[in-house]
């Protein structure tokens, strides 16, 4: 390890952890710090490609210890993220070249003349060659490598979100757990529902996991009420699970019957009146013009933030995942680390931008639709 960069990763979840462990994978050494103590959740569904997440990270997620999933489409599966999340977790824990440094929040970090210096929320401080921002929407990296444009525009709509036990039902959903995604419009709002497979992962019939997606593009209000977007239209929070209020929830409960065919009407209203499955996450786009500065870079939603409606905002932090760890571990020996960071910009900037751009073009259309219904 003598002659090898410090790398820090801040934000250990999904781009955070798979980062780690593509670097790991190819003898670069990692330092990632995570301010949770261990993140307890951060959505419900992701659809994923077991073969890019094979690749990337080193681990085979088709191999024990598997990753429990179900059939998307063509080539991706379904999964829960607490799923997803323990997997990468459990791989970082046990690659060697790996610190994970949980309990650790970072309230700026800062270029020098050669390296980074990261500062802590308790006054500590940490000196790194290479200082990678997977921290998020709302990422603190972001603010030091953009400080012109450091937040995520709100895209014009949140989507309610809830992860439901199939056995909390009166029955079963009439859905194969082959059946990949139900997506249906009503009076402009939009409904995306899956099984998924149980917290143990079983796919039996009555012990599955029932997720949905809510689009609701009339919550600017409440978003503004509640401080998490600002005057600007820059989205600062999100509405986590305990955090909603009855009377939405009643609203919401309401609306089921008359929006919702029966297969999903139960899960979603079973969903929605419980304080510790809901949640509402208002969705946010960002346009990067930049993806490194200096000793600092960005991956996953810290550089880039999509619409869940282009099933990508994962898949493309799991590809600048390969991509920085690849050009890290081919550079050139004695090169400084900070050198690759320009190479990876170069690389994944455009892609990531026409990703973003179509972002955009969809969440246009689904607002514009939204409130004209
Ligand atoms: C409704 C919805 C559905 C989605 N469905 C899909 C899908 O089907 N497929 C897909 O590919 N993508 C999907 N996405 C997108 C996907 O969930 C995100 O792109 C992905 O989870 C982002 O992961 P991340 O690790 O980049 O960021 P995050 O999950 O936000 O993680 C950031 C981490 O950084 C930590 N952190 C933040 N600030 C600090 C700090 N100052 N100090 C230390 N740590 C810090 C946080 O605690 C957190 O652990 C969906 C998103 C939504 C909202």
């Amino acid at each position: 390890m003598g002659s090898q960069p410090h790398i820090v990763i801040v934000g250990g979840s999904l781009a955070g952890l798979t980062l780690a462990l593509a670097c790991a994978s190819r003898g670069i050494p990692v330092h990632v710090v995570e301010r949770a103590a261990q993140r307890a959740d951060g959505g419900d569904s992701l659809s994923v490609s077991l073969a890019a997440i094979a690749a990337t990270t080193g681990h085979d997620p088709r191999v024990y210890p598997t990753l429990p999933v179900v059939p998307a489409y063509r080539d991706r599966h379904l999964t829960t993220w607490p799923a997803l999340y323990a997997w990468l977790r459990g791989r970082a824990l046990e690659t060697a070249g790996i610190i994970l440094d949980e309990g650790k929040m970072v309230a700026s970090v800062h270029n020098l003349a050669s390296g980074a210096e990261l500062l802590f929320s308790d006054g500590t401080k940490m000196l790194a060659d290479v200082v990678i921002g997977a921290d998020g929407y709302h990422s603190v990296v972001r603010r030091a490598i953009a400080p012109e444009a450091p937040y995520a525009r709100y895209a014009g709509y949140l989507v309610w979100r809830g992860l439901v036990e199939e056995q909390t039902l009166t029955r079963p959903v009439s859905w194969p757990s082959s059946g990949g995604l139900w997506i249906d419009f009503e009076e402009g709002y939009r409904l995306v529902a899956a099984v998924l497979p149980g917290r143990d992962g079983s796919l039996e019939i009555g012990r599955r996991q029932v997720t949905f997606a809510w689009f609701d593009a009339h919550r600017e209000d409440l978003l503004r009420a509640t401080s998490r977007l600002t005057r600007d239209g820059y989205l600062v929070g999100t509405l986590g699970r305990g955090s909603i209020d009855s009377d939405v929830r009643a609203e919401l409960l309401e609306m089921v019957p008359k929006l919702w065919p029966k297969t999903w009407a139960e899960a979603v209203a079973t969903g929605v009146q419980s304080t510790a499955s809901l949640s509402g996450a208002p969705i946010a786009e960002y346009l990067p013009d930049k993806l490194a500065v200096g000793s600092l870079a960005l991956v996953g939603d810290a550089a880039h933030v999509v619409s869940p409606m282009t099933g990508s905002g994962l898949a493309t932090g799991v590809d600048d995942a390969m991509m920085l760890a690849r050009i890290l571990a081919a550079r050139p020996a004695g090169e400084p680390a900070f050198k690759a960071l320009l190479r990876y910009q170069a690389a994944r900037l455009p892609y990531v931008r026409a990703l973003v751009q179509h972002s955009r073009r969809l969440s246009a259309e689904y607002a514009q639709f939204a409130l004209q219904d």
